[in-house]
């Protein structure tokens, strides 16, 4: 039934394989310079770390420390022993740069293949990656996962959306790998063409690799008659393959046997109470060549109660709302991009696109939402126009407490990338 036989510990076995794990990575971590840097700053000796009661005495690692030991300041083994690098899309900020050795990327692969399996991807399956290739970990971390698996593989990349569309009909695609925004974009090309993706033989899409709603994942469904499961990760974990949706698509499984999880509060860095957001901690229990310990992944969610009816009992964790440094604060309210996308695509008339624009105008700041009308909606009538503007406006001001401007475009005026979407457009800073 499972792909590996770690997904059907139970948890007294699992945390005795945490522990046990959890031992080795501190001492193979104190190794590589950064960490033998921080323990000895902390006065911490590797062996004091002896099982899951220990992990708080264990300084936590974030993006600074690992930009600060650029490029090779984690590793814990020779540099001769790693196969391949790769760095982090750099959604805020310089990149950051992982290292792999072949048993690395063996492990990764195995984890990638269990998250396709869990959702029913099966050898003979047709897989199209539509993620970059490249140092982003979209395109070779799933790869290996998929060709372990033994599905026939496509390595389609990023962009060259009719391109992509052949390929799906050609080869009588199955299962793709896309970004949420890509996914609604690409739709609006096979509209152009006048191709109805529901009738191509797609049966699965893997999204993720950016926040994206239920409702967004409802709309994939929809358009191109799929299930859509919710995959997370990032490079410091690997890339994908850390946290993935399981049948039920209700909350992730983090596959707790390879990375250790911790909700903290991120002011307080204190447990937040069972079931409350915070800032998810994760620290690599099998990585070999650059093991990363009680990583501040800054990105906010909470661990779901309860029992996973597939009997996994990988704790789950809910969509990600958000990243504790990409919180907009507003006329003192703090608002998350997240908010104001579930809103807007539960708008019907709301097409695949939207844009938050942050401008100063003299010391005030002003938010701005640019929304994408679907065709058959933006008309001439200004009248229609108006309602649909002051609808929208009256639906963002009741979930954020601020009123913003709206401003209706047409569909597919607004910028799309080929990559990860850019949500959030910052003028602040900016001179007038
Ligand atoms: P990167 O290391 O460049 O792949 O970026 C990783 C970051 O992308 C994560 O820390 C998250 O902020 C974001 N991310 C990845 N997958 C998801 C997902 N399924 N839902 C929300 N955010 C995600
Ligand atoms: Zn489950």
């Amino acid at each position: 039934m499972f792909f590996d036989p770690l997904e059907g510990l139970d948890r007294k076995e699992l945390e005795g394989l945490q522990s046990v794990r959890l031992r080795s990575v501190t001492q193979a971590a104190a190794r590589s310079p950064l960490y033998a840097g921080l323990f000895q700053e902390h006065g911490l000796r590797a062996d004091q770390i002896r099982g899951l009661d220990d992990l708080a005495r264990i300084p936590l690692t974030d993006k600074e420390h690992l930009r600060s030991s650029y490029p090779d300041g984690l590793l814990c083994r020779p540099k001769e022993e790693m196969v391949r690098l790769h760095a982090s899309s750099g959604t805020t900020g310089a990149a950051t740069v992982i290292f792999h050795t072949a048993g690395d990327i063996q492990t990764w692969a195995d984890l990638v293949a269990r998250c396709f399996h869990m959702v029913g991807v099966r050898p003979g399956d047709v897989f199209q990656n539509m993620s970059g290739y490249g140092l982003f970990t979209g395109g070779l971390g799933i790869h290996y996962g998929a060709e372990r698996l033994g599905c026939l593989t496509i390595p389609a990349g990023a962009g060259n959306s009719k391109r992509q569309i052949k390929l799906l009909q050609d080869f009588l695609v199955t299962v793709i790998h896309i970004i949420p925004s890509y996914a609604l974009h690409l739709a609006t090309v096979f509209q152009s063409l006048g191709v109805e993706p529901s009738g191509l033989h797609l049966k699965t899409a893997l999204i993720g690799a950016e926040p994206h709603s239920e409702e967004i994942r409802r709309r994939i469904e929809e358009l191109y008659g799929v299930k859509a499961y919710n995959s997370y990760g990032l490079s410091e974990m690997n890339g994908p393959g850390v946290a993935f949706e399981c049948p039920e698509q209700n909350g992730m499984h983090i596959w707790e046997d390879a990375f250790l999880p911790e909700i903290l509060d991120p002011v307080t860095l204190e447990p937040v109470p069972e079931g409350e957001v915070g800032e998810l901690i994760l620290t690599t229990l099998t990585r070999e060549g650059m093991p990363i310990l009680r990583y501040r992944t800054r990105d906010l969610t909470r661990f779901l109660p309860g029992d996973c009816p597939c009997g996994r009992v990988h704790r789950r964790i809910d969509r990600i709302v958000g990243r504790s440094d990409d919180m907009i604060i507003i006329k003192g309210v703090n608002i998350f991009p997240m908010q104001v996308e579930r809103v807007l695509m539960a708008i019907p008339e709301v097409g695949q696109n939207y844009l938050i624009v942050l401008e100063r105008q003299g010391y005030l700041d002003q938010f701005k939402v640019q929304v994408e009308v679907k065709s058959e909606f933006f008309v001439e009538d200004m009248r229609e126009l108006k309602k649909l503007q002051n609808k929208i406006t009256g639906l963002l001001r009741d979930e954020l407490l601020v009123t913003p401007k709206v401003e209706l475009v047409e569909a597919r005026s607004l910028p799309c990338s080929e990559g990860k979407a850019q949500r959030v457009c910052d003028l602040r800073g900016q001179a007038e």
